[in-house]
């Protein structure tokens, strides 16, 4: 290489020449950059989970807090870049790495990507994104139209109107659901009489208002911690956002939603809105929204679904009628960045009323005048990139057919697997597939049995061995194994609701073959066989127990 006989040195005419555009297919940057793909697909295609170094070791390699005081050549920098930071990221599109909502990506981002870099452009205002604005507004039509069905008319009407929103983007679902709830609160306070809204005047004065001894938002109790943050956030407390049951499938129980709700009012404690979850992030089941929605519409409280996962299923018409009720929401939490294949940095809010964002309108003189088209005035960021251009490309390139293609593969898949583990002798299906996601363990027959037979001290007693062999078996392969699922925490009915930890799979990548899904559980089984020891506690226990 070059550069290895030459040093960088900073002047102002080099300065110039990284903020110009390559010239010719010689450059030094026109190589880097195939060189930069080529390294980057030999990267993606190899399948196999990296060796894993640990942590400690790689902090290594960024423990010099110092800024560089001479510059050196992309060329070098990149390689640095290859060798320290790519070989050691975690390979999310590898078809064995189903334990995240973050899988694969299809190839055409890569190069699509480029335009929203190489353009720059800043949503918050018309001046600094031109057609992107028109653009992120179309896809949250879209997005809104896939929710709530509204007919053409409709869309023609607000999708463009200046002092409407059908939404926001954002970076991702927590931001989406603080949003919707932001909206809830100021609603919910809204100016009355000699009283200003909260947004003017907080919420020390809304409550001495409204005469309130606080506020609430509930929801179940496997609701997403975004929403914790939420509460803290807005002002609310985390005591704020009060759990409500679940049944034995993970979903909220209207009953007992109704009991709490009825409880906070006799405390003076406003209930402001009830979040329904459309796929929980750990089982992937989705709450029954139309029984939340009567309750919300009784209660006049705001009904917000936190469908940032489970979203994507109403592109499959086989499928979306799981998400029923959705439509009745006043506001709907959907990530493109996960099943929606769009890459990281990609959330949406919709409002199924296209004035609702009005209680969180912002204006400034320099940027966002009223009446602009300007999105930064119902947004909680501000500068933002272009990466709706990434949704509306692949709105188009996959469209809606194939997405449901890619829906209906994911849940066909699960089923499969879910079939999978019921035959095997000694492992459990902890939850059932919904949607993509299934949580299972590796529970020989034996220690089955015992678990049925066992008093409920002893039933904690070999449980609490197996939530060891399980954290055991999942870190090992993680480490070492050819693939990684993820761990959760549950409380099964059927088990007391014991603290049980379980595998967590979720399988959105299409590239992941039932062959792969056959070796992960013979992995995990060989795995078992590596911890003699915690192996013949469980043993001893379950001989007792069957005795
Ligand atoms: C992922 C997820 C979120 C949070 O979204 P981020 O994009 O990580 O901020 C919120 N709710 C649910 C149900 C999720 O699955």
């Amino acid at each position: 290489m070059v550069s290895e006989h030459k040093t960088a040195n900073a002047n102002f005419e080099s300065l110039l020449r990284i903020f110009t555009v390559p010239e010719g297919p010689d450059s030094t940057l026109t190589r880097i950059e195939e060189e930069l793909s080529r390294n980057l697909n030999q990267f993606l295609r190899e399948h196999i989970v990296a060796e894993e170094k640990p942590l400690k070791q790689i902090e290594k390699d960024f423990c010099d807090a110092r800024i560089p005081d001479e510059p050196v050549f992309v060329s070098d920098h990149t390689q640095h870049l290859l060798d320290t930071l790519v070989a050691q990221s975690v390979h999310t599109a590898s078809p064995s790495f189903i334990g995240h909502m973050t899988s694969a990506l299809p190839y055409f981002m890569m190069p699509l990507s480029k335009i929203m870099i190489a353009l720059n452009q800043n949503l918050v205002k018309i001046e600094t994104s031109k057609a992107f604005t028109p653009l992120e507004r179309q896809v949250l039509g879209m997005l809104h139209r896939l929710i709530y069905g509204n007919d053409d008319s409709f869309y023609q009407q607000w999708m463009h109107s200046a002092e409407h929103s059908l939404g926001a983007f954002c970076s991702g679902g927590t931001i989406a659901n603080i949003t919707a709830l932001w909206v809830a609160r100021n609603s919910a306070l809204k100016a009355d009489g000699d009283f200003h809204g909260v947004e003017k005047e907080g919420l020390f004065k809304a409550m001495r208002h409204y005469n309130y001894d606080g506020l609430a938002i509930l929801v179940s109790e496997r609701g997403h911690y975004s929403l914790k943050k939420a509460a803290d956030v807005l002002g609310i407390g985390q005591d704020g956002l009060v759990l409500v049951r679940t049944d034995e499938h993970n979903r909220i129980c209207p009953d007992d939603l109704q009991a709490k709700i009825t409880e906070l009012k006799a405390r003076n404690i406003k209930p402001f809105a009830v979040v329904g979850v459309a796929g929980t992030t750990e089982t992937g089941n989705i709450d029954p929204l139309q029984a939340i929605a009567r309750i919300c519409q009784q209660e006049q409280c705001h009904f917000h679904v936190d469908a940032a996962w489970g979203g994507a299923t109403l592109m499959s018409g086989n499928y979306r009628h799981l998400l029923d009720g959705i439509e009745l929401a006043d506001s709907v939490t959907i990530d493109a960045h996960k099943q929606l294949y769009i890459p990281m940095g990609a959330g949406m809010v919709l409002f199924k009323d296209p004035h609702a964002m009005n209680s969180i309108e912002h204006h400034a003189q320099y940027i966002l005048r009223k009446g602009s088209k300007d999105l930064g005035s119902h947004t909680l960021e501000g500068s933002r990139s272009g990466i709706a251009m990434l949704v509306y490309a692949s709105m188009h390139i996959i469209s809606r057919a194939g997405y449901e293609l890619l829906i209906d593969q994911s849940i066909a898949k699960a089923r499969y697997f879910a079939d999978l583990i019921r035959a095997q002798a000694d492992f459990e299906l902890v939850s059932q597939p919904e949607l993509c996601l299934l949580t299972y363990r590796y529970l020989p027959q034996q220690v089955k049995t015992a678990m049925h037979q066992a008093d409920s001290s002893q039933r904690a007693q070999l449980n609490a061995l197996l939530n060891e062999l399980t954290k055991f078996i999942q870190k090992k392969q993680r480490e070492t194994g050819k693939s990684f699922v993820s761990r959760t925490r549950l409380n099964p009915i059927c088990w007391d609701k014991l603290d049980t930890i379980v595998f967590r799979v979720v399988l959105a990548n299409p590239l992941t073959t039932n062959e792969i899904l056959h070796s992960v559980l013979e992995e995990q089984r060989e795995i078992a066989t590596l911890a003699p020891l915690l192996m013949g506690r469980i043993e001893r226990l379950t001989q007792q127990i069957l005795a």
